[in-house]
């Protein structure tokens, strides 16, 4: 039992980093529309070797970013929930889908979805995911760095570049390869 993980990658997570995420938000910040532009060309004009050039990144990224010192995307996003993830945690809880839902959960306006009321996450404790084992399919599969193609993910990149460490350092090696390396 991993109830004190939180991503899909976090299993491979084990090595200690000071993550610091204060200077990360800041760094991010700072940093955010120059990793978006690069995102936004790479929409365009993708590099035969992609899927090497991600599968080698990401093996770099996780062997120093440590999701459990880390937990930014529970602290600051909320996931989507299925019906599936809501049927499944609720039981979990020993809840109806109903008490859970009114519980924790609001309907998303305009897109119709379930995300939690509030942040960060109910089911963050101790920085750690308390409903691990049931977790969202969302969370499971964040912060989607495996999604194939990757560049059909820009926009969630882009979007997560400045919540995620991990995501950060992943387009940030990937744009410091592609311009040294590509005609760009
Ligand atoms: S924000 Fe990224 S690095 Fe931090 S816990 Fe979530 S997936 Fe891991
Ligand atoms: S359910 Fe909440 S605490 Fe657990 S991984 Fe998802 S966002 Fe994080």
């Amino acid at each position: 039992m991993f109830n004190f993980l939180l991503c899909s990658n976090h299993l491979t997570c084990y090595i200690y980093h000071p993550m610091d995420l204060q200077k990360f938000r800041r760094t991010a910040a700072r940093n955010k529309g120059k990793l978006a532009a690069f995102l936004k060309k790479l929409d365009e004009l993708v590099p035969e070797d992609m899927p090497l050039l991600v599968k080698a990144a990401d093996r770099e990224v996780w062997e120093t970013v440590n999701c459990m010192k880390c937990a930014n995307c529970c602290k600051t996003m909320t996931p989507t929930y299925t019906k599936a993830d809501i049927g499944r945690i609720a039981a979990h809880l020993r809840m109806t889908a109903r008490q859970f839902t009114d519980k924790w959960l609001k309907k998303e306006e305009d897109t119709g979805d379930w995300v939690n009321q509030s942040q960060p996450c109910q089911f963050l404790i101790d920085n750690k995911c308390s409903i691990y084992e049931v977790r969202p399919k969302d969370c499971a599969e964040f912060p989607h760095h495996n999604k194939k193609p990757f560049d059909a993910y820009n926009d969630t990149f882009s979007n997560n570049v400045d919540k995620c460490p991990a995501t950060y350092l992943l387009v940030s090696k990937l744009k410091a390869k592609v311009e040294a390396e590509y005609e760009w």
